[in-house]
């Protein structure tokens, strides 16, 4: 992309989108998180360019929401945008096999640029993945300036991330099991009064709203033996700090249940 071009990235986008905008020249956009109506008229104003790519993170890491990417796409080809996906928190997470938003949505073989990281639901490694067009990739090789300039991944984490995608194609039962699991927990944390933001991957964003509360729940949850991290401002807007809780499949319903007790322990201290 170069001065000429087009980048219309969604407000919400991890903080490495931001960055990797900020390193190129084309022009930027900015639409409201998920805000198709927004996104459509940043794509009108960015006919003026040459190339037009719209860059959106697939699980938004705060909230947990999936992009509505059956919406991006439509908006896509009827303004003659490419589009890029960051899969970091979906792949491995999102849509029956775990495949990731294009797996959700329906969309496999469709989008230009997918991106993901080994390094969250596939095993906690270092590293991570550019896939996409042929020609994309190809030029990538040539052009990314990380790509050419640093060191590459460890072969051991290469095998071991090698051997994690053969295993996906093996068995479903980990995303079964992950899918069951986020589903319980949400269900059992509302069910006992908790009001946590309607996800649709492995993170639960348990909303406490105060700042200084947020801090005291995440404090109070690590002594009771669970790691959870509190956010608050301006990681997320000012007056929606949250605890956020990430499920896996190693999970079993006794470390759900145990987490969901030390919760109510811990707002009982708090909240009297
Ligand atoms: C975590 C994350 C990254 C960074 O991945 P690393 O492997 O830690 O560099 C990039 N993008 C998104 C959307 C993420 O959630």
């Amino acid at each position: 992309m170069t001065e000429e071009d087009a980048i219309i990235s969604d407000a919400l986008n991890h903080a490495s989108i931001i960055d990797g905008v900020r390193l190129c020249k084309a022009q930027r956009y900015r639409y409201a998180n998920a805000d198709m109506a927004d996104l459509e008229e940043q794509l009108k104003a960015a006919q003026k360019n040459r190339f037009r790519i719209i860059v959106t993170d697939g699980v938004f890491s705060m909230d947990g929401n999936v992009c509505p990417l059956d919406k991006i796409y439509e908006l896509a080809n009827k303004y003659d945008a490419m589009v890029m996906v960051d899969e970091s928190h979906s792949a491995g997470v999102v849509g029956k096999t775990g495949r990731g938003v294009t797996e959700r949505y329906n969309l496999r073989g469709k989008i230009e640029i997918l991106t993901g990281t080994l390094g969250k639901a596939f095993g906690g490694a270092m590293g991570g993945f550019t896939t996409g067009k042929k020609e994309i990739i190809d030029m990538l090789r040539q052009r990314s300036r990380p790509y050419l300039f640093s060191n590459s991944m460890a072969p051991g984490l290469v095998a071991a991330g090698i051997r994690m995608f053969e295993m996906m194609s093996e068995t479903n039962t980990l995303q079964d099991k992950l899918h069951e699991n986020t589903d319980y927990f949400l269900r059992r944390m509302k069910e006992e009064g908790f009001d946590c933001k309607p996800s649709e991957s492995a993170i639960c964003a348990v909303m406490i709203y105060d700042a200084a509360k947020s801090q005291q729940y995440a404090a109070k949850m690590q002594e009771e033996g669970i790691f959870v991290t509190g956010f608050y401002y301006p990681v997320v807007p000012k007056g929606q700090a949250r605890i956020r809780v990430q499920i896996s499949a190693a999970h079993e319903h006794e470390h759900l249940d145990k987490c969901i007790e030390a919760f109510k322990k811990v707002r009982k201290e708090i909240e009297g």
